[in-house]
Parts: structure tokens; C-alpha cells; sequence
């Protein structure tokens, strides 16, 4: 059988390593570069690769085709494989039948990685042995082929969704559906919506889905579509028999007629968006029976995840917060949702077709003053400009620090939540971040 997987990333080649130790006869090809460290691990391996190029003869006669999620279905080599009938999947579909391990799979708009991370924390420090991947960290196809866990924690994107055909996680969750992505998906939001629930789409009624009941793409699909899995609903406003909610400051998780129930308070994940990734998450250790004391513990020591509405530092009593993730309007609504005092705000970047009206009351009631950081600041200029009292332009990661800590006073917050991309001016969204603390800690 001959594999040809198209993308040398992480993803590739940790399915290359497991389609060569299941005896395929593979191949690598790549249309941009292949990173040193996965030429060497592909040569130790004996694996033939190609980079800079797609060579058809070594592609098109393919039995099987993993394709790395970022590639697009209307990508030349992907039409012309899909034409000729060979089935093109993605890297969870093709490890997920060489593992018996139960599945916990994590989707959303907003929320994937922190969602996955607790989750994870949760299993692990309850002695589960226990597995993280799909979008973060080591490939799954790479631990599929290497490690031995009896489960595994999946971040999961709606392009890795696309790509699965009959992967079924034991435990679904959704966090939340918000328009993104949308040039991947003919423009249509209910595209990117199936997309996301084709990680339920082989559940049976032995499976569970935890989800956003609050979240209204969710719900209308829910009311006009058939999923076999158990649901477990999570809100900030709703209660139920079976789900989770949040009452009087209270976290109650309700499943299989069992209660838990902890002080939102002793939860060290902050803000609305975090109780709700917190709700998801520690439904799934219910589900999975674990201790109430462990969970409880967990939950009040998992200091959240880098960039994400993350304390830098306290200068003069200034509080620095990196929220750099934060790369769509959503985001920054539940970043400037949960800051409890007068806001710097350092937003901007590359819109992806941002509404910014969604953030307007957010903006009068918290926003004292904002910094623009982005090569085109128009539409922030427009939409708020009326709005705060004061607004600057800059165009470096230090320039905004100084001139947010310039304009802030004791007691006030200053917080990097872009609501946009970084490419204009970083490398990435970790880059922006990173220059973000390094030049709060020079001040
Ligand atoms: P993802 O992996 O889906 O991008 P992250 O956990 O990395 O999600 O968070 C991305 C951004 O969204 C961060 O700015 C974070 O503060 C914010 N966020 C996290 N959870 C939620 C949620 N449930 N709803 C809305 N925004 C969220």
C-alpha cells in the first residue's frame, strides 16, 4: 500500500513514522520547505521525501493521502488526487484505528487549547495515562506509533475535521462556534459549522457530546440535525438535570446522578469564557469518574496557557496582560468581558473581517484608552474613535508598551488582546506575545 502524505510538518511526519512502521510504502511530499530536524528523522527512518515541489508520478499513483491541515481542498495535487478517486484524510483519521486508547476529542471557534489543557491536567495529575495532541504539541500519529496510552486528549481544528471520515471520539466537546476561517469555506458559515460537527457525526449512544448550550450556531444546528451521542450541556445562564452550569457563583457539574459543585472563586482560570472551558473540561473527568478532591485541586492549581489572557507582570502597580491569541473579535469580547478595571487596550493587526460593533458597549464601560498596533488601523479608528478619549498609532511591540503604561495610571490594567492576526508586523501570534512580556519586563 503506498502512503503519500503532502505537508512535512509535525502532523506529516509523525504519519509517515506510523505508516512505516505499519509497512506502507511511503513517501513525503512537500510544496514548501521540510524543516531540518524532520529531513534527518525521515532519513533514519529511510523514508523518501521531496520538498519545493509536488512530483505527480510520485503522488498520483497513491493507495492512501494524508493531507497536513493547512493544505486546501482547492490546492492543484489535492483535486487531481480527489478526481482519480484516492481517498485524501487527515492525520487523526489515519491513526485513529491503529490505537485502542479512548478518545476525547476538543473542537470550537475559541477555546480549543485551553479546553484540551485542563482536560489534560485533569486526567494526568488523577494518574490517567493519558496522551495530548491534534493541534498541540507531538503529533498524534507519531504517539500512536511510539507510546502506549490508554487515552488520548485531541485539540482538534475544523480543517482537521474535514479530513475525518470515520474517526469517533468516545467524549466530544464543542466550545463554541463563531464565524472564522470563512475563505476555506466557500464563504459560507454553515459550512464551517458541519464542519465542526462532524466530530460527532460517528458517535453512537455510548459516546458523549459536552457543549456550549448558551452558543447559538450550536443550538439550531442541535434542533435541526441528529447526533446519537449523550449530550451534556454547559451554560452561564441555564441550569439542568444533566450538564453544567454556573448559579451563585458556583460551579455544578451534574452527570450520571452525580453532583459536583465548587466556588467559581477557587477555579484559577479567570473570566466568563474560562468558566465555560472549565465547566467542559471537568465534565469530562466526571464522565471518567475521577475524584472530586483530585478535580478540585486540579482546577484551582492549572495556571492557564501562555497568551492567553495571561499576568505578565504588576509595574506600579499596573497590571500587563498577554492575551495575544486572541486573533478574532470573540476572543477580545471575553478578554475585555473579564478585566475588572480601567483598560489599556493595545488591539489591531490583520483583520480578518472583523465587526467591531460587537465589542462597542464592552469598549464604553471598560476602555479608557487605546493603541493601535497594526500597519492599517482604519477600522479600529472608525468604530471607536468617538468612542475613547484617548487613541495612538504605533508600529512596534515597544512602542505600544511604552505608550500604554504612559497613558495608564495605579490600578488600571494594560491589555494586549489584537482581535486580529499578526502577520502584518510578527511572525506569529507567539511572537507577538513574547515581544509583548519581553518589553513589559524592560520597562
Ligand atoms: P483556540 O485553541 O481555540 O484558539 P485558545 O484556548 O488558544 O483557543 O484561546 C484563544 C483565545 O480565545 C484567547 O484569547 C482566549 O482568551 C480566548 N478564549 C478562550 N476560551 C474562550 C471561550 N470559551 N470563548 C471565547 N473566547 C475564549
Amino acid at each position: 500500500m503506498r502512503l503519500v502524505i503532502l505537508g512535512g510538518g509535525e502532523s506529516g511526519i509523525g504519519t509517515a513514522i506510523l505508516g512505516k512502521k505499519k509497512g506502507y510504502d511511503v513517501f513525503v511530499s512537500d510544496f514548501g520547505k521540510i524543516k531540518g530536524n524532520y529531513k534527518e528523522v525521515l532519513s533514519l527512518n529511510s523514508i523518501p521525501w521531496e520538498e519545493e515541489k509536488h512530483t505527480e508520478d510520485l503522488i498520483l499513483n497513491a493507495d492512501v493521502v494524508m493531507k497536513s491541515p493547512g493544505i486546501p481542498d482547492k490546492s492543484p495535487i489535492v483535486k487531481k488526487l480527489v478526481e482519480k478517486g484516492v481517498s485524501v484524510m487527515s492525520e487523526i483519521e489515519f491513526a485513529a484505528p491503529f490505537t485502542n486508547a479512548t478518545i476525547i476529542g476538543i473542537t470550537g471557534s475559541n477555546g480549543k487549547t485551553t479546553t484540551t489543557m485542563l482536560t489534560y491536567h485533569l486526567l494526568k495529575s488523577a494518574g490517567v495515562n493519558v496522551g495530548l495532541g491534534g493541534n498541540i504539541g507531538k503529533s498524534f500519529a507519531w504517539q500512536v506509533a511510539d507510546n502506549k496510552f490508554d487515552y488520548y486528549v485531541l485539540e482538534l481544528s475544523s480543517f482537521q475535521l474535514d479530513g475525518v471520515f470515520n474517526f469517533k471520539p468516545h467524549i466530544a466537546i464543542i466550545t463554541n462556534i463563531s464565524p472564522d476561517h470563512l475563505d476555506r469555506y466557500e464563504y459560507k458559515y454553515e459550512n464551517y459549522i458541519d464542519s465542526k460537527f462532524r466530530i460527532t457525526m460517528n458517535q453512537t449512544e455510548e459516546d458523549y457530546l459536552i457543549y456550549d448550550a448558551d452558543d447559538e450556531a450550536i443550538s439550531n444546528w442541535l434542533t435541526t440535525h441528529q447526533t446519537k451521542a449523550k449530550l451534556i450541556p454547559f451554560s452561564l445562564t441555564k441550569t439542568f438535570n444533566e450538564g453544567a452550569y454556573i448559579i451563585q457563583n458556583k460551579m455544578e457539574i451534574k452527570i450520571n446522578r452525580e453532583d459536583f459543585s465548587m466556588d467559581t472563586e477557587h477555579i484559577a482560570l479567570e473570566g466568563k469564557h474560562n468558566m465555560k472551558n472549565a465547566m467542559a473540561a471537568t465534565s469530562v473527568a466526571k464522565l471518567m469518574q475521577i475524584r472530586k478532591a483530585t478535580i478540585r485541586e486540579s482546577l484551582s492549581n492549572f495556571q492557564g496557557v501562555e497568551h492567553r489572557l495571561e499576568k505578565v507582570l504588576k509595574i506600579q502597580n499596573i497590571q500587563y496582560i498577554n492575551d495575544s491569541k486572541a486573533t478574532n473579535v470573540n476572543a477580545t469580547f471575553f478578554a475585555l468581558d473579564s478585566m475588572n478595571a480601567p483598560t489599556v487596550w493595545i488591539v489591531g493587526g490583520v483583520d480578518k473581517g472583523n465587526d467591531y460593533n460587537e465589542l462597542m458597549s464592552l469598549v464604553r464601560e471598560k476602555v479608557k484608552a487605546i493603541v493601535c498596533l497594526g500597519v492599517d488601523n482604519k477600522k479600529i479608528i472608525d468604530a471607536f474613535g468617538n468612542v475613547v478619549d484617548m487613541m495612538v498609532e504605533v508600529t512596534s511591540m515597544s512602542d505600544a508598551v511604552r505608550m500604554a503604561q504612559r497613558l495608564s495610571e495605579k490600578g488600571d490594567t494594560v491589555l494586549l488582546s489584537p482581535a486580529c492576526a499578526s502577520f502584518d508586523l510578527f511572525e506569529s501570534y507567539e511572537d507577538r506575545g513574547k515581544q509583548f512580556k519581553q518589553a513589559v519586563k524592560s520597562l
